[in-house]
């Protein structure tokens, strides 16, 4: 049916339409993200026009990665760098795209990346790669989990063979740990997932899995996720076993650097690490014992695509700072960092420059990706550790933007 902009208007507001089935009445995703937000403009009274203006292309964007667009929003991007890194499988020397609205932010892990280029740069170490999903299922006894978890371990090659027959990239590492509680069972199935973030090919893959396991086993599957995956919320689990990228980043800075860069001392810096990131974190019951590791996660994370929600994963994480013979030895250690170089949002034409930016676009790329996360990370967290050691973070904010 052709219709005009006024007239799919009009049938929204009559309720014929609905806010998403106007891409059945236009040519373009694009000019339906128009309509509709033209829609939303007239119905709330307010402008739109930022949100209008975007160049990318709402075709695939709106089947893959939103629905009922009506334009898109616009964060400041800025570069760091280069960050130099020494990743055991190549050297890295690159600028860093990181988009935020935190003034002060990018200043100082400009800094960070400056005092790691004196230190003749870092050494980046991946020590995993692990997409999990835990469902949870209903048995009809302890006795009957007890023996479901036993089936689950005694047939994981049957399990692996149908879970990996809907993947080509995925493949199926162990089933680990089974958690029981009561009569329900929670299987965390733990992937490989190559280059991609893995979220929707895990859910496929345990999906698959489930069928099998329910015809074999008499037993209830009350959901696909039960929370022991886990996905987007801080937890001891992915701490411990790691999901996602689990990676660690260190540097030793010379102590003329210390001084001289970060206008402080190998000691004090120790110091704050001690009393903030360890004891402090520990007395709040945190995950997150460091500084902001969530402040450089979300930047590169904005800026090239990745899911943003996966942020409170990335945030998790140890900070640790030696004495090294004067020398400062420093690192951070991310062991839940869920990041792709392919699928999800790192299709978007933004997100497709950000990461051309950093030559980390596409398959065998995500070894590299998640390098330079981790040595933006490790540049961030030197910068505002020394910061605070140096008592001038408060001055830092006052001058360059609160
Ligand atoms: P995806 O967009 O489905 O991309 C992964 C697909 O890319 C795989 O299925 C894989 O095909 C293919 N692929 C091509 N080259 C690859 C390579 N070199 N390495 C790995 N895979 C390659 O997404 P995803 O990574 O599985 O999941 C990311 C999305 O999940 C994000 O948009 C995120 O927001 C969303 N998400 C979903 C859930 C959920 O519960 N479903 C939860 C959180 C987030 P083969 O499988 O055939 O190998």
């Amino acid at each position: 049916m052709d219709l005009t902009q006024d007239e799919i208007i009009e049938k929204l507001d009559s309720g014929e339409i609905r806010i998403f089935e106007i891409e059945k009445y236009t040519k373009t995703a694009n000019e339906a993200a128009d309509i509709r937000r033209k829609y939303i403009e007239i119905k709330t009274g307010t402008q739109l026009k930022h949100i209008s203006k975007y160049s990318i292309d709402m075709t695939d964007t709106a089947k893959k990665n939103i629905e009922n667009p009506i334009g898109t929003i616009q964060i400041p991007v800025g570069v760091v760098g280069p960050i130099v890194i020494d990743n055991n499988e190549e050297n890295i020397e690159t600028y860093v795209p990181m988009a935020t609205t935190e003034g002060a932010l990018l200043a100082s892990v400009n800094r960070g990346c400056s005092v790691i280029r004196r230190s003749n740069g870092c050494n980046v170490s991946i020590l995993s790669n692990q997409m999990t999903r835990a469902p949870v299922l209903k048995t009809k006894s302890v006795h009957d989990a007890n023996k479901l978890k036993k089936w689950i371990e005694d047939n994981f090659d049957k399990i692996k063979e149908v879970a990996q027959s809907t993947t080509n990239h995925g493949k199926l590492l162990k089933i680990d740990p089974i958690a029981i509680v009561g009569r329900f069972v929670y299987p965390r199935f733990v992937y490989e997932t190559g280059d991609s973030m893995g979220m929707n090919m895990v859910t496929i893959a345990t999906q698959k899995a489930l069928d099998l396991i329910e015809k074999e086993n008499n037993i209830h599957i009350i959901a696909l996720s039960g929370n022991f995956c886990v996905d987007k919320k801080a937890s001891a689990v992915n701490l411990i076993e790691g999901r996602g990228k689990s990676v660690v980043a260190e540097v030793i800075v010379p102590k003329e650097v210390v001084e001289r860069v970060l206008k402080t001392t190998t000691d004090a810096i120790v110091e704050v690490n001690y009393a903030k990131n360890l004891v402090g974190s520990a007395i709040a019951g945190s995950y997150g014992y460091n500084a902001h590791y969530a402040n450089m996660v979300a930047a590169i994370f904005l800026a090239t695509g990745q899911d943003p929600a996966h942020v409170v994963e990335g945030s998790l994480g140890i900070t640790s700072a030696e004495n090294d013979n004067g020398d400062l030895y420093f690192s951070v250690t991310l062991p839940d960092l869920p990041v792709a170089t392919v699928g999800g949002g790192t299709r978007l034409e933004t997100a497709v420059e950000s990461l051309n930016l950093l030559n980390a676009k596409g398959s065998n790329k995500v070894n590299r990706y998640a390098s330079i996360v981790a040595g933006i990370v490790l540049a961030g967290e030197l910068s505002l550790v020394g910061a605070l050691a140096a008592g001038h973070l408060a001055r830092a904010h006052e001058e360059l933007g609160r």
